[in-house]
């Protein structure tokens, strides 16, 4: 058996964190919302980032951005929330 240390209910690590080429629209606790400074720059017009591991996927728009947001979602785009809600779902051995 092994025990993985479980983090501090601190603010999640990327929170707030800028990413070269956006500015932050909209932090939660969960996730970022970050929209392209230039629009003729390469890249996504808006990123949806998992501010406890640092993950960004692109997005459409705002909305589509903030639905990318839920953990529901991040699980979906997030490698380590995909993790850990596959963890959280197996059933536990007795
Ligand atoms: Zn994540």
């Amino acid at each position: 058996m092994t025990t993985t240390g479980t983090a501090p209910k601190a603010e999640p690590k990327f929170k707030g964190q800028p990413v070269d080429g956006y500015s932050i629209v909209k932090t939660t606790a969960g996730f970022d919302q970050l929209a392209k400074t230039d629009a003729t720059a390469e890249g996504a017009a808006w990123l949806t980032r998992c501010n406890a591991h640092g993950e960004t996927t692109p997005a459409d728009n705002r909305k589509a951005g903030r639905t990318l947001g839920s953990a529901a979602q991040r699980a979906t785009w997030c490698r380590r929330c995909k993790a850990a809600a596959a963890k959280a779902a197996e059933p536990k051995a007795e």
